[in-house]
């Protein structure tokens, strides 16, 4: 079958924004920008009170108070993604970008064996705009999937973005339960009748057959930061200026403090950013994998244990210093892909990090934009399609900055032995799809 052509082919999206707006890869050393908006926040009245009290918090500290404070925190009750917020994502760009997507997954599921059932778990869903367009992929490809009974489990602390999810998925066509205090904050089922059910935690999801999805999920997860001194590794804190009693400014720790223990005995670099975090996700997500088989796609902009300082602000589509009017800008580090690799701990197989372009020309969005421009002889829908590509091909653009990880079984890439007997010969496994030649490494 030809998935590219099927994959939505009688539906051509509403336009999506494209310029000028800001995506979050492009780097920017946090020390440069200008300080835009003095004013006094909630959130930096709470993190002086708190910083006058029990002295001076570690950035990670000050990154999830920020973020994800459940009264204050700057994710928990706005919409920041698109032309009247703060910045853009590729589902947000272009229609395509997720299509690819939906068929990554449906292709990993035929090369698994199309299991009777899976769950496709998304961390950070944003607007629920990536799985919309997956999901429309599902529906065009209905014959393939008729038999498997799919459901969606969203990971999410923003309420007002789940709200969102939710109006984009199920257009509200059936109620949705709502519990506040059970770990399945709410449930519904999408337009096209599969059930979703909303969690804040990715523990609480239930440990099936998975695929997993984090886009732009893991760069908003807190880092520590730490400068190599004549002393030793000292990790940066967040103190209040002595110069400026509203004003929040970087120190360094006067001696070593437990997260110390992320850094590597080998590293050469003299300013480094962990997430443990992230590591605690990676972990999860491998054993599960381990355990019930599935897949992760891990798509974010980041380097393989390369850079140094890289968490930056973004407000209103420009950059934002990052200790300034904190609560109303995004917070943001490069994803380190090496340490989520080692973080996997042989429990899975993992391809990549991948270049954004090659990945998703891998995925045949060539000839997805083709047959895209060949449905349509509206002008402004002809060069939302161009300038969609460009944006996510180009390598001065996201082409480079963004890549895909993906963690599969290890029985993936080294074939079913189970289903083999002396006189079979080992059945030799599909490459994985978007991968190209890195899946026979
Ligand atoms: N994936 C979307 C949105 C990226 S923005 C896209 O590409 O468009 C980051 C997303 O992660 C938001 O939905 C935010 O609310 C969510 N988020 C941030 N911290 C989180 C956490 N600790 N747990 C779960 N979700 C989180």
């Amino acid at each position: 079958m030809n998935f590219l052509a099927a994959a939505g082919s009688r539906r051509l999206c509403a336009m999506r924004a494209v310029f000028p707006y800001l995506w979050r890869g492009k780097y920017f050393s946090s020390g440069n920008e200008p300080a835009e908006n003095n004013s006094v926040t909630p959130m930096l009245r709470h993190l002086i009170y708190k910083i006058k009290s029990t002295g001076p918090i570690t950035v990670a500290e000050y990154m999830k108070e920020v973020l994800t404070n459940p009264a204050k925190g700057y994710y928990m009750n706005r919409d920041m993604l698109g032309e009247d917020g703060d910045f853009i994502t590729s589902p947000e760009i272009s229609q395509m970008f997720g299509e690819l997507l939906g068929i990554w997954f449906i292709s990993e599921w035929i090369a698994a064996g199309k299991n009777a059932a899976f769950q496709l778990v998304e961390l950070g869903p944003g607007k629920g705009t990536l799985l919309g367009d997956i999901l429309r992929v599902f529906s065009q490809l209905g014959s393939l999937l008729k038999n498997c009974d799919i459901s969606l489990h969203l990971v999410e602390v923003s309420q007002k973005l789940s709200e969102i999810q939710a109006l984009t998925l199920t257009e509200e066509k059936v109620p949705l339960e709502r519990n506040v205090e059970s770990p399945v904050y709410m449930k519904g089922v999408t337009k096209s009748g599969i059930p979703v059910s909303w969690y804040r935690d990715l523990q609480d999801v239930p440990k099936e057959y998975s695929f997993y999805l984090a886009h732009e999920f893991f760069d908003v997860l807190p880092v520590h930061k730490f400068q190599k001194t004549p002393h030793g590794w000292r990790e940066v804190l967040v103190d209040i200026d002595p110069q400026v009693s509203d004003k929040l400014r970087f120190v360094l720790a006067p001696c070593a403090t437990p997260a110390e223990a992320f850094i590597q005995n080998d590293e050469t670099r003299d300013h480094v950013e962990v997430c443990p975090e992230a590591g605690i996700v990676i972990q999860e997500l491998s054993e599960r994998i381990s355990l019930t088989g599935g897949a992760a796609l891990i798509a974010d902009y980041g380097h393989d244990g390369t850079k140094t300082d890289t968490f930056r602000g973004f407000c209103g589509h420009r950059l934002h210093d990052v200790l300034t009017a904190p609560g109303t800008a995004d917070l943001t580090a490069d994803v380190d892909f090496s340490y989520l690799r080692r973080m996997s701990q042989g429990k899975v197989a993992s391809l990549g990090p991948i270049e954004q372009q090659a990945f998703l020309r891998n995925m045949g969005i060539d000839v997805r934009l083709k047959i895209l421009l060949d449905k349509t002889d509206e002008p402004s829908l002809r060069q939302q399609l161009l300038q969609g590509y460009n944006m996510l091909m180009n390598p001065m653009k996201m082409g480079e900055r963004f890549n895909f990880l993906a963690l599969v079984p290890h029985q993936r890439l080294h074939g079913r032995t189970h289903q083999t007997n002396a006189r079979q010969s080992k059945p030799s496994p599909s490459p994985v799809a978007g991968f190209g030649e890195l899946a026979w490494r």
